[in-house]
């Protein structure tokens, strides 16, 4: 009896601690980086099939903001301003229809959604924060997501064109399909997933570039792969005209 009473006591302590955690964290987000995080339900996407649940785990919740706040603190001081984004929703259960997803970009409502109760590990929490947030931002650059810019296109191998977009993986024929390894399969490219459309290529790339124990990668792919070097640097240098960040930040984070 008195055991169970212990462990009571010790859930409702973590408990109070995660949570007064959280409020500091929050907290943080709104004081240095100008984001609000949401918890609860009140934001509805613009996108009527987008929908979620509340956080109910104050633990997972202190842990995944924690990273976030992190990664996001690696951006330059003017980034989020620059780029409008006001809301964070932290949440459960993130679906586009029946489609499970980790997060769900929505520059409309000013507004990143990401699910934090599925079970992935560190890594790939983080290239999803920086390849998501980098959707986001090309919203920003060009007023929609899915701007094929020409001068993209150019540093292309000659007569290279890439499929419908991200969502084809998702289609249940290309399940079975290894789009995420790092295996540079075209002059040019990171990985599959990179030729699917070019804003993923472009949030691939973004996502290597902020990740702390994957950056290193995408510069030995950039020595042997001259294409893929100068979408990098190409990348590089429209953060740093948006960041407004006349000394290169950018370019000191990624030598290539
Ligand atoms: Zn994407």
């Amino acid at each position: 009896m008195r055991h169970k009473k212990l462990f009571f006591l010790i859930v409702i302590l973590t408990f109070n601690l995660s949570f007064s955690s959280v409020k500091d964290l929050t907290n943080e987000f709104k004081n240095k980086l100008g984001i609000e995080i949401i918890l609860d339900t009140t934001v509805v996407s613009t996108w009527p099939l987008v929908h979620y649940k509340k956080p109910s785990d104050y633990c997972r919740l202190e842990t995944y903001l924690k990273i976030l706040k992190f990664e996001f603190e690696k951006y330059p001081k003017e980034y989020f301003k620059n780029i409008d984004l006001q809301k964070i929703v932290i949440c459960n259960d993130l679906k586009v229809k029946d489609v499970k997803r980790a997060a769900v970009p929505d520059p409309e409502k000013h507004t990143l959604f990401f699910a934090i109760n599925s079970n992935y590990n560190r890594s790939y929490l983080v290239h999803v924060m920086h390849h998501e947030l980098h959707h986001f931002t090309e919203d920003t650059l060009w007023d929609t997501m899915y701007y094929k810019w020409k001068r993209w296109n150019r540093k292309n191998i000659r007569k290279f064109e890439y499929s419908a977009g991200g969502h084809i993986a998702y289609f249940d024929e290309n399940k079975k399909v290894d789009w995420y390894t790092l295996n540079n399969p075209i002059k040019g490219f990171l990985n599959l997933y990179s030729t699917t459309g070019q804003e993923e290529d472009r949030c691939e790339i973004v996502a290597l570039m902020m990740h702390d124990s994957k950056r290193h990668l995408l510069i030995e792919l950039c020595q042997k792969d001259g294409k893929l070097k100068r979408k990098t640097k190409l990348m590089m240098r429209t953060l740093d005209k948006l960041s407004d960040t006349k000394k290169n930040y950018w370019r000191y984070k990624v030598i290539i």
